[in-house]
């Protein structure tokens, strides 16, 4: 006879939720530890679905694991919101970012990966006997490993009024909303590989797309500075940034004052849509204390490696690198994490 402890499984929780129950039936053990029975839902869980997430599936799928993927908000991460990627290896005429992470799904879901369509708003641990409990929307689940590979969010300036206007004139995704804004005049703020890619990109709709940069020399790769200093569309304004949006009696942004970043100089440029493109910030609150971060947000693992401090728990992908960020270093980083979980679950048993 199986008796279920409550605080951990509820029948009435088991009966409400069919996918929980579907997932109990497949996958339900029992273990012995501290005299209580408890439930092991889980052997690994992963957290995101960028390269990372969907690298770290693929892997452990293949390993058996079974790997339960919360795939988050923003289902195949960062790559779905952009447009053509040159660089990933094997694609040598490029791949579309929403094809790639779709393929990459496809290839995870093959060897036995299960999917959860929700966001995951904590890791917990349990003390005793050590399992890690996973918050959603739905509930909580318990695996005997984690990975974290929950990516960045887009930074946003910090202005007053920003949060409202965000869809409203101000987004940071070109490839979501730039066909909204034909033949009218826009902006993009930054100075990277995104800002340059989002300039591009954007000017098969607008009418003229304004580059702004807080210096006077973009961060970009050569490659892509030359594209986009090159195009007639574009026109690059100098050591500047935005002071304010301006937002018209509709509600949506109509304008931005600017500010020359040397000399404090203001003034005014109509604009129907700005386009933010000055970095991401790492989504790595949900682990709170479980792991170490470093200033900037991002999980500091150890050396070169994707081991958190808290044994059983691993990072990969944006989250954990404040440095590379690219599509294929985040797969690298989801193949190792894989792994690494392999080796500490062969040795849990
Ligand atoms: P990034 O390289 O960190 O560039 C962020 C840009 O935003 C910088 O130019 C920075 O200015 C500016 N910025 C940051 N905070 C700002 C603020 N508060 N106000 C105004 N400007 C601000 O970020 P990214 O462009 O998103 O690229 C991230 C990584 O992904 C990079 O490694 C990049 O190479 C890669 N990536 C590659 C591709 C591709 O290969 N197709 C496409 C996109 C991204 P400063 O320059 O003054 O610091």
């Amino acid at each position: 006879m199986i008796s279920i402890n409550k605080s951990i499984l509820s029948v009435d929780e088991l009966l409400s939720n069919a996918f929980t129950l579907e997932k109990n039936v497949e996958s339900l053990q029992t273990r012995l530890h501290c005299g209580r029975i408890h439930f092991v839902d889980e052997k690994l869980i992963i957290i995101g679905t960028g390269p990372a997430g969907y690298t770290a599936a693929i892997y452990a799928a293949r390993a058996d694991l079974k790997p339960l993927v919360f795939t988050g908000g923003q289902i195949g991460g960062q790559l779905t919101t952009t447009t053509e990627v040159e660089n990933f290896p094997g694609f040598p005429e490029g791949i579309n970012g929403p094809d790639l992470m779709f393929n990459m799904s496809q290839q995870a879901e093959k060897f036995g990966a299960r999917f959860v369509y929700e966001d995951v708003v904590s890791i917990a641990r349990e003390e005793c006997p050590g399992m890690f409990v996973v918050t959603s929307s739905s509930g909580a689940y318990k695996a005997a490993a984690v990975i974290i590979c929950t990516g960045a969010a887009a930074r946003y300036l910090g202005l007053d009024g920003e949060r409202e206007l965000i869809g409203h004139g101000l987004t940071a995704c070109a490839t979501c909303d730039g066909s909204f804004y034909r033949d009218v005049p826009v902006c993009v703020v930054g100075g990277g590989d995104s800002a340059c890619e989002e300039a591009l990109f954007l000017t098969r709709f607008a009418s003229k797309v304004y580059l702004l940069h807080r210096r006077d020399t973009l961060r970009a790769s050569a490659v892509m500075q030359q594209r986009v200093l090159n195009h007639e569309k574009i026109q690059p304004i100098w050591n500047t940034g935005i002071a304010a949006y301006r937002k018209g009696e509709n509600g949506e942004l109509c304008g931005v004052q600017l500010k020359d970043t040397k000399t404090g100089e203001l003034s005014e440029l109509e604009v129907q849509c700005v386009f933010m493109a000055i970095g991401h910030v790492p989504n790595s609150k949900l682990a709170g204390n479980l792991v170490d971060v470093d200033p900037a947000g991002f999980i500091r693992c150890s050396e070169g490696g994707v081991k958190t401090k808290t044994p059983g728990l691993f990072a990969a992908g944006d989250v954990a690198d404040p440095v590379y960020r690219q599509a294929i270093s985040a797969a690298g980083m989801g193949c190792r994490a894989a792994l690494e979980a392999q080796h500490y679950l062969t040795n849990l048993s």
